[in-house]
């Protein structure tokens, strides 16, 4: 006799498979889309640094050490030194932005000179008010060492992207060994960072420092420091991170040298930053 039952039993395989095919495909969907996406903007208005320099149109250093950093930790990373994508339709596509530009990004500049800028694409008129509005909405920012050289006022005045990031720029002298105290051991952030690390870099000193950022390490000009005057100071804030709205924010003043970006606990660093300004705990 045959089984009424049978005939019915492949197509009852067959949507299981299904099923169970969708389940597979849904949770290779959901794990793309969890895959942090990171922009890195570096547009230079003004001085353009070595490290984000592209020569014969291959990726800078700093490119290229995000690129390998992005594929071992799992971001995906889009990197351009065109500021025009800072606006309201591409901020959408991105969960973390990271800035390592320098002067007026509304201005192309002329691509001649030290500090004549690189002629690339130059940010919308509203481009400020449209990164604020994207972190406010929970957008993550970082701002990686002459971020804070970005959008610099006139004396006395502080425009809305450094009130954004929470410092600007003033002055640096030579460059030193100082040692980096970390002050905040348990913040997320400070993760791959050695509680004291003695690093040659080129500390920048800052103005319209916000008192209300939280500081997660300092450095220290030690005496090798203080040996410039301009450095014969308390340790002062080098990395910071602050809230704003649903949005978080995270500056980081080291990274002018090449080798810097090529140390192992930078780029732990930067990678714990990423993670953190995407809203991860
Ligand atoms: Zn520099």
């Amino acid at each position: 006799m045959k089984d009424p039952e049978q005939g019915k039993h492949p197509m009852r395989n067959l949507a299981f498979v299904a099923a169970a095919l969708l389940v597979l495909m849904l949770g290779a969907g959901a794990l793309a889309a969890s895959e942090t996406k990171v922009l890195f903007l570096s547009k230079s208005s003004g001085f353009e640094h070595s490290a984000i320099k592209r020569v014969d149109g291959q990726p800078a250093h700093v490119e290229r050490v995000l690129t390998a950093l992005a594929e071992d930790q799992g971001f995906e990373l889009t990197t351009t030194k065109d500021a025009g994508l800072i606006n309201a339709e591409d901020l959408a596509r991105f969960d973390v932005v990271m800035f390592y530009t320098t002067g007026d990004l509304r201005m192309p500049g002329s691509g001649e000179g030290l500090f004549g800028g690189d002629g690339e694409g130059a940010m919308p008129a509203g481009g400020v008010g449209e990164l604020v509005a994207w972190i406010e909405g929970g957008g993550g920012f970082i701002g990686i060492h002459c971020a804070t050289d970005t959008f610099r006022g006139e004396e006395g005045d502080v425009t809305p992207y450094i009130a954004m990031i929470g410092g600007e720029f003033r002055i640096h002298g030579r460059q030193f060994e100082g040692t980096l105290e970390v002050v905040d051991t348990a913040h997320p952030t400070a993760r791959s960072l050695p509680e004291r690390w003695l690093k040659l870099d080129e500390w920048y000193l800052f103005k319209n420092f916000d008192e209300s950022v939280h500081v997660v390490a300092r450095m220290n000009p030690g005496t090798e420091g203080k040996r410039q005057e301009m450095y014969d100071i308390e340790p002062y804030p080098v990395i910071w991170t602050k809230n704003l709205g649903d949005g978080r924010i995270y500056y980081n003043a080291m990274g002018h040298r090449e080798d810097v970006w090529d140390d192992e606990i930078f780029q732990s660093a930067v990678a714990d930053a990423i993670r953190w300004a995407a809203g991860e705990r």
